[in-house]
């Protein structure tokens, strides 16, 4: 079997103004070509599609997963596939890949095998410019902060209470604490700052979420920067930054473009963390797809106790969006790894750790079906390595439990190998569903985390020291109680450890920390160690990474 990027750059792609025209019909002068295969939608002609009626969305989440991941993206790339090789006017929208795992461990975002989307390396390597954008955004608040202090500070700001941070798009450790302003008077005031890489930008939560020019900076402008001595928030208002990073932000806004192996429409855009935001591609992206097709496939970050709960509760709630159905990615290695089996031993074939691990998977589809009241499938993405008796075996416990599940071979196979999946999606979609969220806007913050950790995660209880109740009834005096909250802990495990496998329950969940995001319109409650600025391994991807002499990228996986 050939590497992705081998596969990638087999593609035969089709010009992407000419793709975008026939299958969606978006005349040639609403898009903005980024080269010949990807462009951006204007969003002067997503104004003109406010009327028409919108097209089933479907969401792609997953188990808790192994390190290296199951393989959402590239199911939402197959199921897209699968969906338009059955005869559906479908598009996909995903989130842009960062940098950041890019040279670091997991590789690339674009899907994999047969279902991907190109041009793959572009995707992976700084696309249309987007997430440098949003760095400088970001980067110029930070510079505000810094420049008001300098000239005398009339804001009033606590140099101990600076909540912003700078960001950049590397995993680079060393940046995590630093003093900055060191130098002498010229130089600004020493303070402690931080670095954080891009995706977890509260800008990269902002434009995701934005709806419009205008909402993006109003939203911008609510962004609270940190704190006077006596604790009275700052704002980015405050600094009159928006303007200038909305003039930063105005051609990122555009949803992007581009397409699968097999030649369908795919929308590439925004990508926020799903520990400290909320994990997946902009709603301009998703609700413009909508307009253009009959089905819209996405993906939501982690697994769905994490990505899918902050999808419907977060991104749906504000914006209107109702999903139709679910898929629930599994694949046996995650099932094993559950089951009690180490990482490296997956591969092997293990009827009982199957059967063990299977509490996991369950507990998600049943969190996806009685907290969000919506239909669900398991699919299946089938790995080489999968035996005919594991794969009969999970299938039959799920069925025992009357649970939807597909064998998907889209990696494999392409769109051909999700024909099944799509077929039953579609059916999924035309069943009578009852959307509802977890929590209620009016609930106190402190109520929400207790939904979410009790219904999704099989807690017991929450807790919290004092220091962080206060903050949180602060947050509540301060007008920000009726937001919803963006829970950051561990992807790996239903509690707060990460290595507690399967369904563990009875645990407490434990906030430690507090971080408001104003202009997104969340809280954010760390529970457990989050990292915002990750660092390299000891191999890094990026030393695979080069460039032969006909200027073809390889290495990039
Ligand atoms: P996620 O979106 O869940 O993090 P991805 O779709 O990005 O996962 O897949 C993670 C990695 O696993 C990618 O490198 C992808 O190429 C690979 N992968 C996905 N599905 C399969 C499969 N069925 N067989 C082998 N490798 C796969
Ligand atoms: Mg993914």
């Amino acid at each position: 079997m050939l590497s992705d990027i081998e596969i990638a750059q087999k593609a035969v792609k089709k010009p992407i103004i000419q793709l975008a025209q026939q299958s969606a019909g978006i005349p040639e002068d609403q898009l903005e070509p980024y080269g010949r295969f990807k462009a951006k939608i204007s969003l002067d002609y997503i104004n003109t599609l406010a009327d028409r009626p919108n097209g089933k969305l479907i969401l792609v989440t997953a188990i808790s997963p192994t390190p290296a991941g199951e393989g959402k993206t590239t199911t939402t790339v197959g199921l897209g596939d699968g969906l338009n090789h059955i005869g559906k006017r479908s598009i996909i929208c995903l989130r842009e890949p960062s940098l950041g795992p890019v040279f670091g461990m997991k590789g690339g975002a674009a899907g994999g095998g047969m279902a991907q989307v190109v041009p793959m390396e572009d995707i992976n390597l700084h696309f249309t410019g987007d997430f440098n954008a949003i760095a400088l955004a970001n980067n110029l608040l930070a510079a505000l902060i810094d420049n008001h202090i300098h000239h005398g500070n009339s804001l009033g700001f606590d140099l101990r209470r600076i909540t912003w941070r700078r960001v950049m798009d590397i995993n680079d450790r060393a940046l995590r604490d630093m003093v900055v302003g060191l130098g002498g008077p010229a130089n600004g005031y020493p303070r402690q700052d931080h670095f954080d890489i891009v995706v977890a930008s509260e800008v990269m939560a902002i434009f995701c979420l934005a709806t419009s020019i205008a909402d993006l900076k109003h939203r911008l402008s609510k962004i609270v920067v940190g704190y006077t001595v006596d604790k009275t928030p700052i704002l980015a208002s405050d600094l009159k930054a928006q303007g200038a990073m909305t003039a930063l932000l105005k051609d990122a806004l555009a949803p992007n473009v581009v397409q699968t192996l097999e030649n369908n429409l795919a929308f590439v855009h925004g990508g926020p963390f799903a520990n400290i935001a909320h994990g997946c591609n902009s709603v301009l992206a998703t609700t413009t797809a909508l307009k253009l097709a009959d089905y819209v496939v996405t993906e939501a970050g982690f697994g769905a106790d994490l990505g899918a709960e902050k999808f419907f509760d977060i991104k749906c709630r504000k914006s209107g969006l109702r999903p139709s159905a679910v898929v629930i990615v599994a694949t046996l290695r995650a099932l094993k790894y559950h089951g009690g089996v180490e990482v490296k031993d997956t591969p092997k074939e293990n009827l009982v750790a199957l059967e063990a691990g299977l509490v996991n998977l369950k507990r998600h589809v049943n969190n996806i079906k009685n907290n969000f009241g919506l239909p669900c499938v398991v699919a299946i993405n089938h790995r080489t390595e999968d035996t005919d008796a594991e794969v009969e075996q999970l299938k039959a416990s799920l069925a025992a439990e009357g649970v939807n599940v597909v064998l998907a071979r889209h990696w494999a196979e392409g769109g051909a190998g999700a024909a099944e999946l799509a077929r039953v999606v579609v059916d999924l979609c035309e069943q009578p569903s009852e959307f509802k969220f977890l929590y209620q806007d009016n609930d106190s913050l402190w109520d929400k985390v207790h939904a979410i950790a009790t219904k999704t995660y099989g807690a017991a209880d929450i807790s919290a020291d004092k220091k962080v109740r206060a903050q949180i009834e602060q947050l509540e005096q301060n007008g920000y109680g009726q937001l919803p909250v963006c829970i950051a802990k561990t992807q790996y495990s239903f509690s707060t450890d990460a290595t507690l496998r399967g369904a563990p329950s009875g645990h407490t969940v434990n906030i430690r920390e507090v971080r408001l995001s104003a202009g997104a319109e969340f809280v954010v409650m760390v529970c457990g160690d989050i990292m915002t600025m990750p660092g390299l391994p000891v191999t890094p991807a990026a030393n695979a990474i080069d460039v032969d002499d006909s200027g073809r990228i390889i290495g990039l996986f």
